[in-house]
């Protein structure tokens, strides 16, 4: 199958990291994988 199909986008959760950025996982079925990363700013903080 040379078919090439649209990637699906699957929220696999999220974590944080060690410095606070906030680090979101997608997978699609056919086993690519992406990750987004957020600055996190912390309104609190003053
Ligand atoms: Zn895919």
């Amino acid at each position: 199958m040379s078919k090439q199909h649209v990637h699906v986008r699957i929220n696999q959760g999220m974590s944080v990291s060690d410095e606070g950025e906030l680090i979101e996982q997608f997978g699609c079925r056919c086993g690519a994988a992406w990750t987004k990363t957020y600055q996190v700013e912390d309104p609190e903080k003053d």
